[in-house]
């Protein structure tokens, strides 16, 4: 008799801002019909609950701190163990350093879980760095777009509202050379991490968000994510 395996997708996303990540990792959500979990998002449903987590996570915020490791690790730790995660989850914007990629690999043996596979998203810096400075919102809905990736129809001007369209505050290129560096910092290491443990899949960000997706949709279906 043939059993069905069930196919589980557990994945983990990593892409510096201007990457695409946010957009592609909601595609992915509802295309593999997985969560997608950032730890923004669950900070932010944390504090509205009001768990046993918001107190220890509003100690930090009220303090300007970080919130750390070990606190991030339990709120992810609690999200993926929800029932809408027994298919798979995609993780966005965590692991954020080695120390959490760590924890969370040693948490993942010794609950014999599926081991994540990881998608690293890359892009030249100085395409970042263009791509950032290239977002434009709209003073009047608040709209986004960017120049380069999410053009208006006409240019500088919001298809909505046709008023003119003013670029993102901090997008300054002062700003967002610092930003991206802090962050390369970051994730530099961790994309090495993972690439040693043969668990990442590297995907060329530099094209357009429908010719990315499918690259990684056809990385998804070759890849045997059976367990
Ligand atoms: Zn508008």
């Amino acid at each position: 008799m043939i059993s069905l395996q069930k196919i589980i997708m557990n994945l983990i996303l990593i892409g510096m801002p201007g990457s695409g990540k946010g957009t592609q990792a909601k595609m992915i959500s509802e295309k593999y019909h997985i969560p997608k979990i950032s730890t923004g998002d669950i900070f932010r449903e944390q504090l509205h609950s009001g768990s046993h987590l918001a107190e220890k996570i509003r100690s930090h915020v009220d303090t300007g701190r970080l919130v750390n490791d070990e606190i991030v690790f339990d709120v992810v730790k609690e999200r993926i163990n929800r029932s809408d995660c027994s298919d798979g989850f995609l993780l966005d914007g965590f692991p954020r350093n080695i120390n959490q990629a760590e924890t969370f690999d040693r948490y993942i043996e010794s609950f014999k879980k599926s081991v994540p596979n990881v998608m690293y998203l890359e892009l030249p810096f100085e395409v970042i760095i263009k791509r950032l400075t290239s977002r434009r919102i709209c003073p009047v809905c608040n709209r986004n777009y960017n120049l380069l990736t999410i053009p208006p129809a006409k240019d500088e001007i919001c298809d909505v509202c046709n008023v003119g369209l003013l670029p993102r505050k901090d997008d300054d290129e002062a700003t967002v050379r610092n930003r991206v560096k802090v962050f390369k910092s970051e994730t530099v290491p961790l994309v090495d991490y993972y690439s040693l443990k043969k668990n990442l899949l590297e995907i060329n960000a530099d094209n357009a968000i429908e010719v990315v997706f499918e690259n990684i949709c056809s990385l998804l279906d070759s890849n045997s994510l059976a367990v």
